[in-house]
């Protein structure tokens, strides 16, 4: 699969904070890239830096394989990363004919990126009229206009209600099934795991965990186990080299395994010392929660 973005120890400071601090990471074509973080952990400021309105103290990165930010990669990339400014008084066609003009792009292309984002009726309203949930959808139209192969959103789905949010999960799914490759920043980690194939974590400007949503969570999964002799089992399993940890919930032992550390092993390993399981489940740890641990064991 070939790369859209690579990025390479990018790192901008604004005075002594350190906005982002070394960050490295590659975007594959055709994925739904989510850049993870709570608020101040530096998405916008990489966000700004790989469209070019940031300038990096240090560090690369490569859009289609290029050294440069070309105008014709701009044709590549639609984007809705700094709060869009749209005129208030004039209506959602009249702000897109004003952005299609800017782009290049075709006054035709106008109706179709208002009926993507579900705004074609609304087309003759005046901006100022449109609900916040309507006005981050405009914003999507506009990135949409020219029919991009990249989409690059920043928190798209911010200070929406769950209507507003579900709709632009969907606007996001239809144009990520159409092949598109889309980097969105969020801090709503249930987004996130719901829309994005692969994605990055950051605190306080460092990626600390990155790569393709499924593996993200299965790293660290937990395992339930139950069987008839319940005391012999947590000690067999407290005493294996291959479980980090293991508890008790009522009957049932709640593993942590170690990496690479399958439940067949732990089947074998009971089987070996001549206990049956009546139980072996694999627990899914939620993102969140992950999140939440690994940005815990940062600080420790
Ligand atoms: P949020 O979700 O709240 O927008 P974020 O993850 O997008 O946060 P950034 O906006 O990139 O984070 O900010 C990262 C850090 O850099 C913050 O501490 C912020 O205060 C600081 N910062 C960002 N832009 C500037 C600026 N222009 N001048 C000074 N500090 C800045």
């Amino acid at each position: 699969m070939s790369v859209i973005l690579s990025v390479r120890d990018l790192t901008r400071y604004y005075g002594r904070i350190r906005a982002v601090d070394g960050i490295s990471f590659e975007v594959p074509s055709g994925s739904v890239y989510g850049l993870l973080g709570p608020n101040g952990s530096g998405k916008t400021t990489s966000l700004s830096m790989i469209m070019g309105s940031v300038i990096p103290q240090s560090g690369t990165f490569q859009w289609f394989g290029n050294d440069k930010y070309t105008p014709h990669d701009n044709m590549r990339i639609g984007a809705l990363v700094e709060a869009p400014r749209f005129y208030p008084y004039l209506t959602l066609e009249q702000n897109l004919l004003i952005l299609a003009r800017i782009k290049g792009v075709a006054p035709e292309d106008i109706r179709r990126v208002l009926e993507i984002t579900q705004l074609w009726p609304r087309r003759l309203s005046r901006y100022f009229t449109l609900s916040l949930g309507m006005k981050q959808r405009l914003g999507i139209a506009a990135a949409l206009l020219g029919d991009p192969e990249v989409l690059v959103l920043d928190e798209p789905a911010n200070a929406l209600d769950p209507e507003g949010i579900a709709d632009i999960r969907h606007i996001i799914q239809e144009e990520a099934s159409k092949g598109k490759t889309i980097l969105m920043a969020s801090h709503i980690l249930d987004e996130v795991e719901k829309v994005c194939s692969h994605a990055a974590i950051l605190k306080k400007g460092k990626i600390i965990a990155d790569g393709p949503v499924g593996e993200l969570l299965s790293e660290g999964d937990s395992l339930v186990v139950e069987a008839f002799e319940t005391e012999k089992l947590f000690k067999v399993l407290e005493e294996s080299p291959m479980v980090t940890s293991v508890r008790r919930e009522n009957n049932t032992l709640v593993l942590v395994l170690k990496k690479d550390v399958s439940p067949a092993d732990i089947n074998q390993l009971a089987y070996s010392r001549g206990i049956v399981l009546t139980r072996l489940e694999k627990r899914k740890k939620s993102l969140e929660t992950q999140f939440l641990e690994l940005v815990k064991e940062e600080k420790g």
